[in-house]
């Protein structure tokens, strides 16, 4: 018998690439919506505009008054693995948003993109892309900061386009994606605006200004803006520290708990994570002042030196790991046992005491 043959290995093609990563980064509307917020606050940008057509499929389009792009830049800023976010030196000093430069060339390569931006005193421009290829850069029109147009997503990449939701569901998962971003970010104005059938205003969040005698006061109502009266108006303000690890914000009363776990929102250095450690402390916070299968409203931000938390697990960021996760997971729970102390059950309260 003949020896089997080989076939031959060869290096994958840039479009097919780039289609796999955008696979990783941009499974949904909401993702690229996500990034492409997490872009402008990057920018430092103090008011985000967004629209959407049919859940974001037909069209995604951010608008921010952050620093801009070059004109010269513009190709790189659609380039893979290129980012003005690190010095490519620390992967795990990570303070922005972005650092791994694949966003836009992902959504780039899935769908018609259009990047326009304008540093301020200089000259604004414009990138188009389709499907991985790239257009010249132009001159446009365009006042302040920069302008993202993403039409016909995975256009490029029919399968993924199975996958999608109905309208409907992807639209609410947009909103919630720029509801849970900007509730972090209290010094920002949003809108989401739907362009479906004419102009529906979905949310509009005003900045808030500062608070002198209160830092805490403009992210209290800005929760408020966001997750309604019923959190923010009986919610336990939390705040302590371990070991280099500070973390404040609100716990719900139990009587506002609800059936699912929808209103748990927990931060990392600012950044909105889905982290089972931070989730299971949360629920084990609560333990006995809640009955099985209710589930706590709260807004937990936790801040430590970005060396001391690894984003870099998922290419969503939306998992963190800790260099020290026992000492988070103590803070968390002691923390939320302490404030909910005076509610729990009083044998329970005599253990603690
Ligand atoms: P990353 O955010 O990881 O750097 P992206 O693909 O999302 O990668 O963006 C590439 C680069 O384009 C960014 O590093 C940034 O320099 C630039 N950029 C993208 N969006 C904006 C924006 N809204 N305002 C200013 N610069 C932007
Ligand atoms: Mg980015």
């Amino acid at each position: 018998t003949r020896p089997p043959v080989p076939p031959t290995i060869r290096p994958l093609d840039p479009h097919a690439i780039n289609r796999i990563a955008a696979g990783e980064v941009v499974e949904r509307p909401a993702s690229a919506v996500k990034e492409l917020l997490e872009n402008a606050l990057d920018a430092g940008a103090t008011r985000i505009d967004v629209a959407i057509r049919e859940g974001g499929r037909a069209l995604i389009r951010v608008e921010d008054d952050g620093c801009g792009i070059r004109a010269g830049e513009l190709p790189l800023a659609l380039a893979r693995h290129a980012t003005s976010k690190t010095d490519g030196a620390d992967l795990l000093d990570i303070r922005s948003f972005g650092f791994r430069g694949e966003a836009l060339a992902s959504l780039a390569a899935v769908a018609r993109l259009s990047l326009a931006s304008r540093v301020a005193g200089e000259e604004a421009a414009v990138i188009a892309a389709e499907g991985g290829r790239v257009a010249p850069v132009r001159p446009a029109a365009l006042s302040r900061g920069t302008v993202v147009e993403i039409r016909d997503l995975f256009f490029a990449t029919p399968a993924r386009l199975k996958f999608l939701r109905g309208e409907r569901a992807e639209a609410q998962a947009i909103a919630d994606t720029l509801r849970r971003l900007a509730m972090a970010e209290p010094f920002v104005a949003f809108t989401l605006r739907d362009l479906t059938d004419g102009e529906r205003l979905v949310i509009r969040l005003d900045a808030e200004s500062p608070d002198l005698g209160d830092p805490r006061e403009p992210l209290r109502r800005r929760l408020r803006a966001v997750l309604g009266r019923a959190f923010s108006d009986g919610a336990l303000p939390l705040e302590a520290e371990r070991d280099g690890h500070l973390l404040t914000g609100w716990a719900g009363l139990p009587t506002e708990a609800r059936g699912a776990a929808t209103a748990q929102h927990v931060y990392v250095n600012g950044r909105p994570v889905r982290d089972r450690l931070l989730l299971g402390a949360l629920r084990a916070g609560y333990m006995d002042v809640l009955a099985s299968g209710r589930h706590p409203m709260a807004a937990l931000f936790l801040d430590c030196d970005p060396q001391r938390v690894d984003v870099n697990v998922h290419p969503a960021k939306a998992e963190v790991r800790f260099r020290d996760s026992d000492c988070v997971r103590g803070l968390v729970v002691g923390t939320l046992r302490r404030a909910l102390a005076p509610l729990r059950p009083a044998p329970a309260l005599a253990e603690e005491l």
